[in-house]
């Protein structure tokens, strides 16, 4: 019944744990859940408020633009420059998105033919490669390791690979190991890319995401970036819009009219009152972005500690709203969910299910309020290990 390309998807890894924790909930136990990555705190409310205006206005109900309203291109262009520091040209370098996930899923249909090889860091979001699946496209993952701080060795990619590699797709700061890159990196990524001409797509999802005084650089401002790649922004994170789907893709201009032919062809464009939120996430003050990440560097500072006090080796995050913990000796990144489930009734993702170099790693998301971690960890601290 199915096509050959869905019949090609990867077993779902997790359909056993999710069967667990649904049974324990129906039982009564009180399960903590910091398998999701959804923020829990909802959208900042003058956001809320531009929405409702905006819904009620008949203007607003049409066919959107396919490319976004260009008030909408014009503020994502000015955010980039205020917070990025790079410029763009509106009409051109920028297009809306219905969440960024579309815009992974869709690009290597605008540019991968069947047989071109499509890098991707692993462990990752998963779209980087059932995207290049779907296109028919070869994916090839490049493993992040402890050694290399999670960033991948460009220069092990064996010769036949690069002669076949068409995009890249990598990610920071990171899902799921919330490492980070710096300018070094971001160099480097340009120079390899322009050798081996391959396209560059750089999933910036978090980049408001920061702690610490961490600020996280866009790919887009190293020098010659704009020649070979895209970068693409979500307001799902920063602004605890997720359900809304709204997003922007940034970058040279070719690129970003490939990926708008295909959306023409497949999806009508971003409702235009949610734009018109969208604009007044990115305009107004970003106070709200920074109280939305004290309270999770609360809550990672909660759960770095206990993890620490249980002896597990973890580093406090810069960015992201993940944990990325080694499972203790004598577990696989499954055995350590299940235990974790069953025995303290606490939902984290296995690092497999994002890779096989996720392999050896828990993914904890900080979406619960600080009170709930800190039970997660006394409940830990419980377990014989
Ligand atoms: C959450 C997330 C996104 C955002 O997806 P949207 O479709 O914009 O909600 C993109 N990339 C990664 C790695 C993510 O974790």
């Amino acid at each position: 019944m199915y096509s050959d390309r869905i019949n090609a998807l990867p077993p779902y890894l997790f359909a056993a744990i999710d069967d667990a924790r649904d049974e324990m909930i129906a039982a009564g136990v009180d399960v903590i859940d910091l398998g999701v990555g959804d923020p829990d705190l909802p959208t900042h409310p003058h956001i809320v408020e531009a929405m409702r205006e905006a819904v009620c206005d008949p203007k607003t109900h049409h066919y959107p633009s396919y490319a976004g309203m260009p008030e909408f291109r014009k503020a994502a262009a000015e955010w980039c420059k205020k917070y990025k520091g790079i410029e763009l040209d509106p009409a051109t370098e920028v297009l809306s998105l219905i969440g960024s996930k579309e815009a992974v899923a869709h690009i290597p249909i605008a540019f991968v033919n069947p047989g071109d090889v499509v890098l991707y860091t692993d462990p990752g979001y998963p779209v980087y490669k059932i995207g290049t699946l779907f296109a028919g496209g070869e994916p090839h993952p490049l493993p992040l390791t402890a050694e290399n701080n999670f960033l991948p060795d460009l220069d092990s990619i064996p010769e036949d690979v690069l002669k076949k590699a068409k995009l890249f797709f990598f990610n920071y700061p990171n899902n799921p190991t919330a490492a980070t890159a710096d300018m070094k990196f971001f160099n480097k990524v340009v120079k390899f890319c322009k050798k081996h001409d391959i396209i560059a797509v750089h999933d910036n999802a978090y980049c408001q995401m920061t702690y610490d005084g961490y600020e996280s650089p866009s790919f887009l401002s190293a020098k010659g970036a704009m020649d070979v790649g895209m970068e693409l922004y979500s307001h799902s994170k920063t602004y605890n819009m997720t359900g809304w789907r709204l997003g922007f893709a940034v970058g040279n201009k070719e690129l970003i009219k490939g990926l708008g032919k295909v959306k023409s062809n497949v999806d009508s464009g971003v409702f235009d009152a949610i734009q018109i939120a969208g604009i007044a996430a990115l305009r107004s003050s970003q106070a709200s972005v920074e109280e939305t990440n004290k309270i999770y560097e609360e809550r990672r500072d909660a759960l770095v500690e206990g993890l620490k006090a249980m002896g597990i080796e973890v580093k406090s995050p810069k960015a992201t709203f993940y944990v990325w913990a080694p499972v203790p000796k004598g577990f696989t990144s499954i055995s350590f969910a299940k235990l974790l489930l069953e025995d303290a009734g606490i939902v984290a993702t296995p690092g497999v299910g994002f890779g096989e170099a996720g392999e050896g790693y828990i993914r904890f998301a900080l979406t619960k309020p600080v009170e709930r971690i800190k039970e997660a960890v006394e409940r830990m601290k419980k377990l014989r290990l």
